[in-house]
């Protein structure tokens, strides 16, 4: 049997991926210190006996002895939404900057593979739309969103010296918007508070006039990419967007969230956008269609119906 971490792992994506690796027949070890996750996402995995939590803060030194025979290593750790990393801005820094150099060194040290959660954030208000991967970006290094995005794009830097250096077996994710079950309710994300606001009939809330786009990449789709990004052979040294490329202005996104919760919520503009808010947003996954043979396969309205439901649960 083989043997992953996966990092961040109590959190929304991070507790899908630890589900569907153990169904695959891997042992799992989910490390996570739950400063954003929750224990809840990984209730049912607990008594799995191929399931084990560790409750620890990826910045620490990383000593354990069921680490020695780790095969696969999925660093997923980090706040995503921007309320969670404006409001721990230095934990931010710590864990895509030191949490990443203590990743890419045990994988050096054990000899695994490891794949590198980064973001679309590392480009920034892109000037390039879609966005492939080799934009460069267009990010504020001194700005609210810059403890995530230059700490994201410190973790692509620190994960290049490593390939070169030492050779390790490394790959990078850059994650699109995704949404789906066990986004934390209060998280602040888009998905998240347009659906609750809607379930109990509040206004809903548009920062700007609605026209900035985003992309939504449900969440069994993402994690189906996440693994042929591991598992398929010859991703070493790579780069892959991960994220659906249809895109949406989030007025519509908010307007097809009213209709499917058939709600009587109401629609609020606001003057501003909020800082460095990027106006659009969204992939071109040529890459990782032809490379990796992924593309999503769920609508959004079927993503937002389920999404919906589990929020009407919890
Ligand atoms: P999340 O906040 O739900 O999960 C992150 C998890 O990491 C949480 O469980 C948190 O407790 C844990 N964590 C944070 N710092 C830690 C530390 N120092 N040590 C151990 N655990 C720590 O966020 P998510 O949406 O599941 O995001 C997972 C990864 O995907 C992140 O790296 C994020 O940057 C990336 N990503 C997500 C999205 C998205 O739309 N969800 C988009 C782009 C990138
Ligand atoms: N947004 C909004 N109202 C909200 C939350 C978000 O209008 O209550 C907007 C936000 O300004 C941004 C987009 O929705 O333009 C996506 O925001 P989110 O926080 O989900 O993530 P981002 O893509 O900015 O990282």
């Amino acid at each position: 049997m083989q043997n992953c971490l996966v990092t961040g792992g109590a959190g929304f994506i991070g507790s899908h991926l630890c589900k569907t690796l153990l169904s695959d027949g891997y042992k799992v070890i989910c490390l996570d210190n739950l400063i954003t996750g929750s224990k809840k996402n990984i209730e049912s995995l607990l008594s799995n006996p191929n399931f084990e939590f560790l409750e620890a803060n990826v910045c620490e030194p990383i000593i354990n002895s069921s680490f020695l025979t780790l095969n696969y290593m999925f660093h997923l750790a980090s706040p995503a939404s921007p309320i969670d990393y404006q409001n721990l801005p230095e934990e931010t820094l710590l864990v895509n900057s030191q949490g990443t150099l203590n990743v890419l060194n045990l994988a050096k040290n054990i000899k695994a593979r490891v794949l590198i959660a980064s973001t679309s954030e590392i480009y920034g208000d892109p000037l390039e739309h879609p966005q492939k991967e080799d934009y460069w970006g267009n990010a504020n290094s001194f700005g609210l969103r810059s403890c995530y995005d230059e700490s994201k794009r410190f973790a692509e830097a620190a994960t290049y010296v490593f390939l070169k250096k030492y050779g390790i077996d490394a790959r990078i994710i850059r994650i699109f918007n995704t949404y789906g079950p066990n986004m934390q309710k209060d998280d602040g994300r888009v998905v998240s508070n347009f659906i609750n606001w809607a379930l109990k009939g509040e206004t809903i809330k548009i920062d700007g006039d609605g026209s900035q786009t985003r992309s939504f990449c449900y969440v069994t789709d993402l994690v189906d990419g996440i693994k042929k990004a591991m598992f398929v052979e010859g991703t070493k040294g790579e780069i892959f967007n991960l994220g659906n490329p249809e895109e949406y202005k989030i007025k519509e996104l908010a307007e097809k969230i009213i209709e499917l919760t058939n709600s009587k919520s109401k629609l609020v503009l606001s003057d501003t956008f909020r800082p460095d808010d990027p106006m659009q947003r969204c992939p071109d996954i040529t890459k990782a269609r032809d490379f990796l043979n992924w593309e999503p396969k769920v609508k959004l309205e079927e993503g937002l119906q389920k999404t919906i439901d589990y929020y009407k649960n919890v």
